[in-house]
Formats: C-alpha cells, sequence, structure tokens
C-alpha cells in the first residue's frame, strides 16, 4: 500500500546521489562541487540540477525544474506504483545499512 508517509520518505529520506549511483548507466552524469551532489538535468540537459541538502530535492539552477526520487525513477520510463517499489526496497536497504553501521 501507498501511504502518504511513504511517500514522504522516499522524497526526503532515501539520499538522491544513492538513487543515481543505482540508476548506473541508466542514470544521469553527475558531479560533487562545492560540497554540492549535482547531475544533467533530464529537461534542459545542463549539468545544473543540485540535490538540496535540507529536504533531498534538486532544483535545476538552468530551467528550474524541480525532481525528486520518484522523478528520477518516471523519467527512465517506469510506470508510478513500480517507481515507488522499487525506491521503497532501496530506502529499506539504505535504512538497514545505516542501521547496521551505527550498532
Ligand atoms: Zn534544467
Amino acid at each position: 500500500m501507498i501511504t502518504r508517509d511513504l511517500l514522504r520518505s522516499i522524497r526526503n529520506e532515501l539520499p538522491m546521489k544513492l538513487t543515481i549511483v543505482r540508476l548506473g548507466r541508466h542514470g544521469p552524469i553527475t558531479k560533487q562541487t562545492d560540497g554540492y551532489f549535482r547531475f544533467q538535468c533530464p529537461g534542459c540537459g545542463e549539468l545544473r540540477a543540485t540535490v538540496n541538502p535540507r529536504n533531498n530535492l534538486a532544483h535545476c539552477f538552468s530551467c528550474g525544474q524541480n525532481y525528486n526520487n520518484i522523478d528520477l525513477l518516471m523519467i527512465q520510463g517506469y510506470d508510478f506504483v513500480p517507481a515507488v517499489e522499487i525506491l521503497q526496497h532501496w530506502l529499506r536497504q539504505y535504512q538497514e545499512d545505516r542501521d547496521s553501521a551505527n550498532s
């Protein structure tokens, strides 16, 4: 079941960098500059989509488009429900890795 809480944690808690790493060669080109994680904007093609570390959402400083994790998968051709299921799986793995690192 897709709840509002699940969507919020997928958008805000699964680091967007991890999502893009998982997309591998299907994902956009990335770079890390000035402490910010940036990637190639699927809209305009500029390497100016920048992840805001406070909310884990990306904003392109070239064309103004905003992206979250779900958007990134849907751009790859996934429908909404499969995209959420994949991200939920990645989020669970991320949380497990984080929890075992802390214990
Ligand atoms: Zn753009």
